[in-house]
């Protein structure tokens, strides 16, 4: 029989690739664990994404386990063209970046280039910036430009192949936010149901606004996903988690934008504000890298996740270990069992509920400091929107689970993101008592609840003319709910 802490209270995020996309591998994910399941755009054809997301959906429903969808569109990226072969990049060698092919005046046939797929980069970019490729393996100086081509020197020496993304530390890139092709990807993903989009690139709040409307005209009810990668996210953080549904600090790209040693400061900063104004934030990007190719992760790789979990944060991602990598459920596993031991932990101290200011936030801290007072409590909660669900989740709650009870699949799926909170689908009853019965035997049913556990019930009760947040304590009894 499961216990109050067979929850794993931080959630799980697995990117889909080759490694990861039959349905076998994906209905093995979800049993193990995986709540959020995120297809990258940068790599995705239209078709495969349709194709894969009818197939999530139908391995989560074999598995008894609905998760969310997370689309991750590219925003304004710059790539690299196409090579026909790799090219060996020397220190001190002359490398041309070319912007406009079309207009190329004759080039020096002793300096090799590659083409790049943004042609104003030669009014955003000047001579001494830093130009960064394939996540700042390869590192180059600007020396000149004109029209058609930026004239760099090699700092850094590598491989360039095609297609490599190029990250320009500091530099402001005046491409817009939402691109054509994020346009198109996100129509698929409304199409399709996805549950959140996630925007690469977000330079400031008004980008996530541009995106909300976007949604709002196609009805869709798609959650927001603020990926901060770069140096003017970070100027602007406050107000993007602000106008953002979710933040992704996306270590990746930012720990090439920003000097390295202020990756963890950000993080760090990133997570308080999010848990101050109860706003759900995911840590992703080289947590279990080195599973890419060995079956165990590092040392440091274990003490990153769990400083995640320390941190409190709602979500752990991974990208390449189960896009590409050699053992992706051993790493959903690896994730689980180091979330749950540091949760475990975090429940033995238990620290005061952090105060907000809505008389709302207020109930529900209520209720919060009711379930660390009551040993084997769990919280559940009724909620449409997931307001509720997310308001108690925001005071983190360090044993009692948060089960949200919603007659939404889109809140349920939607929930999936939020630390320690369990979302299930239920048809509502008009009484409320009744609905509150019809709850406790499904929680029963599923073995989510046992007699003697003390439930701490949190939900609105309509009166006639006005709306009462209510606070019940209820104990199980299996004969009589
Ligand atoms: C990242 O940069 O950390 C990230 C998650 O974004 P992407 O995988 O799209 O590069």
């Amino acid at each position: 029989m499961p216990s109050t802490h067979s929850l794993r209270r931080t959630k799980i995020i697995a990117t889909l690739g080759p490694a990861t996309e039959s349905e076998a591998m994906l209905g093995q994910l979800i049993t193990a664990g995986v709540d959020v399941v995120r297809l990258n755009m940068a790599h995705a054809k239209h078709d495969w994404t349709r194709l894969i997301i009818r197939r999530i959906r139908t391995a989560a429903q074999k598995a008894g386990r609905d998760v969310a969808i997370m689309m991750d569109i590219k925003g304004p990226e710059i790539r690299t063209g196409e090579l026909t072969e790799p090219l060996d990049l020397k220190v001190g060698e002359i490398f041309d970046f070319t912007v406009r092919p079309e207009t190329e005046p004759k080039r020096s046939a002793e300096i090799r280039s590659v083409d790049v797929n943004y042609p104003d980069l030669v009014n955003d970019i000047k001579v001494g910036d830093t130009v960064l490729v394939d996540s700042g393996q390869i590192r180059l100086v600007v020396l000149g430009k004109d029209q058609a081509h930026i004239r760099c020197r090699v700092l850094t020496p590598g491989s360039l192949t095609s297609r490599r993304h190029i990250n320009l530390p500091g530099v402001h890139i005046n491409l817009p936010s939402f691109t054509a092709k994020d346009r198109a990807d996100t129509i698929v993903g409304v199409e399709e149901g996805v549950d959140f989009i996630a925007l690469s690139f977000v330079r400031e709040a008004s980008d996530i606004e541009k995106l909300r409307l976007f949604l709002k005209e196609r009805n869709s009810h798609a959650r927001i996903v603020a990926k901060i990668e770069d140096q003017s996210a970070i100027n602007n953080l406050d107000e993007i988690i602000r106008a953002t549904d979710v933040l992704m600090v996306a270590r990746g790209d930012l720990g090439i934008e920003v000097p390295l040693q202020e990756l963890p400061v950000i993080q760090r900063r990133a997570v308080r504000t999010c848990l101050a104004i109860g706003r759900p934030v995911i840590i992703a990007t080289h947590m279990l890298e080195s599973m890419i190719t060995q079956p165990m992760p590092n040392r440091a790789e274990i003490t990153d996740v769990a400083n995640a979990v320390y941190e409190q944060a709602d979500c752990v991602m991974l990208s390449g270990e189960t896009t590409i990598g050699k053992y992706p459920l051993e790493c959903v596993r690896i994730l689980d069992t180091i979330a749950r031991r540091i949760e475990a932990e975090q429940a033995i101290d238990i620290a005061e509920p952090a105060v907000f200011i809505s008389e709302r936030m207020k109930v529900f801290r209520a209720a919060v400091v009711l379930a660390n007072e009551i040993p084997r409590s769990l919280i559940v909660v009724f909620t449409r929107h997931g307001t509720n669900a997310s308001g108690l989740a925001a005071h983190r709650p360090p044993h009692a689970p948060i089960l949200a009870i919603t007659d939404c699949v889109e809140t349920m799926r939607h929930l999936r993101i939020v630390r320690a909170v369990e979302p299930f689908l239920l048809t509502p009853f008009s009484n409320p008592e009744a609905t509150i019965e019809r709850a406790i035997a499904s929680l029963l049913k599923l073995g989510r609840v046992r007699d003697g556990d003390k439930l701490i019930i949190v939900s609105d009760i309509q009166t006639k003319d006005r709306r009462i947040d209510s606070i019940q304590l209820r104990e199980v009894f299996s004969a009589s709910p």
